[in-house]
């Protein structure tokens, strides 16, 4: 038997002198998969990442195992005590991610003007002259100093969106200035990110330092070449594939850890390998993965172009990963374990728009009537002035409905928040993919 954690691999055995006590006290999680890959018999299991082949196509029986092979299945996860109750140490470790006060999470959306005119843009049309203003500005800092006094806060994450925040790099760069000397002030570690349609780029990392100061950077693909130009074009109809992939390379050059996010439709799945293909020349390459367009909360997305539905999107994804894996090309294929969901569930994760109001998730930004409060409207202590908007998200939790019984939960958690509340819900694309990712994991192209 040889064993495999997420963040360890490679065969794993047993030390010989390893003993255990009480085998008869232990049983099978239940968040074990088996997998049959041709005569070969894999675990996986969903809480602790870790995979192992059972030699033989044994099943797992705690009393079927020797004493050390109990010991590595129990440190793997894939036994446990059987006095725990493995639902409730995960809602446990879930609840403690949500309310965890060790760090405070800022989606700022700077400006919301943008430079293209992508058709499904859930934020509609580009918002000329909204960018944040001095004043909000400094009402952020102050909000976030109220929030810096909690002693417990050792790192600020901070993720700039826009509309296109690049557009406004007075604005980007006042706003990071502002939030480096706060961070320093108390000794907190500030970790910056950057969604970006990435068409300015180059220019943005002559005046930002990057990966000084913004370390991570995400920029997207609508297709390949004419496909994503005749999606996110200039406002003039110019197309921007190309510059978009020059100024990602650079940026991968610089340092700069690159997500390239391809919007999988139906219209451009097919085109999807021509980017894989592209990134596979080059000798550094971003993490890639397929986003899945949808409608998130009520946008019009879908009706402009061809949103496919969840079990289409998966297949097509793995389709995909499995081509980038024979091409040396990063995706997302593995699952990783969650804590809580994102920053709309997490009790210290806020957005905040131009004008200084703050949501709990950056798809409602621009819809006043979801805002939980504002940085203008009172004192840093008193910005939340909506406590049940605040709490919509913040208090979702998938323990409390079907999700409970899914092996799937401790890698999912529910789904989207916005899309629970909605009455959806946006199970983990893993859902439909067959365990193939262990099929992607055991033939190794990727190690
Ligand atoms: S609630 Fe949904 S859309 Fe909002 S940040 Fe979380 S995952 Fe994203
Ligand atoms: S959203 Fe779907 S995949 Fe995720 S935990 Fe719930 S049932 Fe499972």
């Amino acid at each position: 038997m040889g064993a495999a954690g997420r963040s360890m691999p490679g065969a794993v055995r047993p030390g010989m002198d390893q003993k255990m006590d009480n085998m008869k006290n232990l049983k099978p999680s239940v968040y074990n998969e088996t997998i049959n890959e041709g005569d070969k018999t894999y675990l996986y299991n969903f809480y602790s990442g870790a995979i192992v082949e059972m030699e033989g196509g044994a099943q797992l029986e705690a009393a079927g195992v020797s004493m050390q092979d109990a010991a590595l299945l129990k440190e793997k996860g894939f036994l446990v005590d059987k006095n725990i109750d493995e639902l409730k140490r995960l809602e446990f470790s879930y609840l403690s991610g949500k309310f965890n006060k060790s760090s405070l999470g800022l989606t700022l959306c700077t400006t919301l003007e943008c430079n293209f005119s992508c058709p499904y843009c859930y934020e509609g049309k580009s918002r000329t002259g909204s960018a944040m203003s001095p004043e909000v500005i400094t009402k952020i800092l102050e909000f976030v100093r109220m929030k810096l006094k909690d002693n417990n806060i050792n790192t600020l994450y901070v993720n700039f969106l826009g509309g296109e925040a690049l557009l406004r790099l007075d604005v980007l760069s006042a706003v990071l200035a502002g939030l480096k000397a706060e961070a320093a002030r108390k000794n907190v570690v500030l970790v910056a990110g950057l969604v970006t349609n990435g068409y300015l780029l180059d220019e943005a990392m002559k005046v930002i330092d990057m990966p000084g100061d913004i370390q991570s950077v995400q920029v997207t693909f609508d297709g390949f070449g004419v496909s994503h130009d005749k999606m996110r074009r200039l406002a003039g109809g110019i197309g921007s594939f190309e510059r978009i992939f020059a100024n990602m390379v650079l940026a991968l050059e610089k340092g700069v850890r690159v997500a390239a996010r391809y919007n999988l439709t139906g219209d451009n799945a097919t085109d999807a390998t021509l980017l894989i293909d592209k990134l596979a020349g080059l000798e550094k390459k971003p993490l890639l993965y397929f986003g899945h367009v949808s409608a998130v909360g009520s946008a019009d997305t879908c009706k402009s172009v061809s949103c496919m539905s969840r079990m289409d999107y998966s297949k097509a994804d793995l389709k995909l990963a499995r081509y980038a894996a024979s091409k040396g090309v990063k995706t997302d294929f593995m699952p990783v374990g969650k804590g809580n969901y994102c920053t709309a569930d997490a009790v210290n994760g806020f957005t905040i728009d131009p004008e200084g109001d703050i949501y709990k998730c950056w798809s409602s930004v621009g819809r006043k009537e979801l805002a939980c409060g504002s940085v203008l409207v009172a004192a840093p202590e008193e910005c939340i002035t909506d406590e049940s908007r605040y709490y919509m998200y913040t208090m979702d939790n998938p323990f409390q409905d079907t999700c409970a019984s899914c092996k799937l939960l401790p890698i999912c958690m529910g789904g989207c928040p916005v899309e629970r509340q909605a009455g959806g819900r946006q199970c983990s694309k893993f859902k439909f993919q067959d365990m193939e990712f262990i099929k992607l994991y055991t033939e190794g192209v990727l190690r």
